[in-house]
């Protein structure tokens, strides 16, 4: 008897429970929550779809979970795609600004809330279903399906880059779907091609052995102080960093990129309403435009600043001790390692050789040719899907930041991103949530770029 064909709707209802227990895994990779029991439910998602998987943790960190799914014989066995996301979620806290157990999937108003949901565990669902989708249908799966899922991109994905090496012959394809993406606040579906690095900075000061009684800052220096002046060496009020050589060496984009960030109009309304700002953004002040800013150039950031006395009314006090985060999104060119060099020299120059530098986090930027055929047939699959309602975009860098760049320099592939995020998702935020229709669409978008990259 022939099996009847399920349809992406019926596939997500009865797969619904098996979602909703993934998303109740808190798989905290900062704070190692739940990690083992996630490997094993990703492992047995992609057994339970149809597909093989192996585990590898052999170099160190969270395991990364390899799966294959086989191309049909009616399909085109040469060709290969690469999916890549992660299982690992951002903590939950503040708690108190829940208005559902973070870990309880919760559905109000078509909305699915739950941390993790957005970020990124929903994407990985969907690519499942397009999978068991296009594998019970007539012309079988069209192409061979590998996927890497890991357990520390919210950590910044210490040891990815370690495992593409080692394993790049297991992973090797033809190019690669992102974890994220999704519709913008203009409701366009946003394809990015690229990710910005990142040279995130601990910096310290240290003025004496105690906190002193302030009225000696008559003639003693203090660490607030210290760390202030250093910081505010670094970028000017208009936003342009100051530190000699940090705009040197960054790649020109191509003419392409360039035309596709020129079409794309960020709506400052639109972010300064969702975000509730007080000011203009930045860049008015500055010769390059938002949408610029937002893809090809670097930015610098304090992340935070700790020092003295902050509780409710007054201690006079000299703060002994001040510490500071700071973070640099990097465009291609830019090497971490070589920005920390010329924040040090800055900060040496500048007479702030007692604050301490220290690079916690190094990656870097890496971004997609955007006329490759790869990144060609996911615009035009999304155009299938989307177009008749959405503007699909080509972005050729998100502003955000992501290991792209070892994707691109081991396995030397496109990448090009396909999720059901929404521009209220709040990822890392309280209150996560992606909305059903995106996840049914974005199931769609996966099925429909599967099938016309078998032709590619
Ligand atoms: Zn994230």
């Amino acid at each position: 008897m022939q099996k009847s064909k399920q349809t992406v709707k019926d596939i997500i209802k009865n797969r619904e429970k098996e979602f909703f227990d993934y998303l109740r895994l808190d798989s905290v990779s900062t704070q190692n929550r739940s990690i083992a029991p996630t490997v094993k439910y990703v492992t047995d998602l992609i057994v339970s779809t149809g597909g093989e998987a192996k585990v590898l943790d052999d170099l160190g960190g969270n395991p990364v979970v390899y799966g294959y799914f086989k191309a049909d014989p009616k399909g085109n066995s040469e060709k290969t795609v690469l999916f890549y996301n992660h299982y690992d979620v951002q903590p939950e806290d503040p708690l108190d600004e829940w208005e559902t157990d973070p870990f309880e999937p919760t559905v109000i108003d078509g909305k699915l809330f739950c941390r993790g949901v957005t970020d990124n565990k929903a994407n990985f669902i969907l690519r499942l279903y397009a999978l068991e989708y296009l594998m019970q249908s007539e012309e079988g799966l069209p192409c061979n399906v590998k996927f890497l899922v890991e357990g520390e991109e919210e950590n910044g994905s210490p040891n990815l880059d370690a495992y593409l090496e080692k394993y790049a012959d297991l992973f090797d394809s033809d190019g690669c779907i992102w974890e994220f993406g999704g519709k913008n606040e203009k409701e366009q579906f946003v394809i990015e091609t690229g990710v910005k690095g990142m040279a995130y900075f601990d910096l310290f000061a240290e003025s004496a052995d105690v906190d002193i009684h302030s009225s000696l800052g008559a003639v003693v220096d203090n660490a607030a102080w210290r760390l202030t002046h250093a910081l505010a060496s670094l970028r000017d009020k208009d936003n342009q960093v100051l530190v000699a050589g940090f705009y040197d060496n960054i790649e020109h984009p191509s003419g392409s990129a360039q035309k596709a960030v020129k079409e794309r109009v960020v709506s400052e309304d639109k972010i300064a309403g969702i975000y509730g700002l007080k000011h203009p953004f930045i860049t008015k002040d500055l010769e390059w435009s938002a949408e610029e800013a937002l893809a090809f150039y670097p930015t610098m950031t304090i992340c935070g600043l700790l020092s003295g006395y902050t509780e409710e009314g007054t201690k006079t006090v000299l703060p002994r001790k001040a510490s500071a985060k700071l973070d640099c999104r990097l465009v291609p060119g830019q090497d971490p390692l070589k920005i920390e060099q010329l924040l040090r020299h800055h900060l040496d120059e500048h007479g702030f050789s007692d604050v301490e530098l220290v690079l916690l986090k190094g990656q870097k930027a890496f971004r997609s040719d955007i006329d490759h055929p790869f990144v060609q047939t996911v615009k035009e699959s999304a155009d299938e899907v989307y177009g008749s309602h959405s503007e699909v975009v080509l972005s050729p860098t998100n502003p955000g930041t992501g290991p792209m760049y070892s994707f691109g320099k081991h396995l030397g592939i496109p990448v090009a991103s396909s999720g059901c995020g929404h521009a209220e998702g709040k990822a890392h935020a309280p209150n996560e949530s992606i909305r059903l229709k995106d996840f049914e669409e974005g199931t769609h978008h996966m099925i429909a770029f599967l099938k016309r990259f078998k032709e590619a």
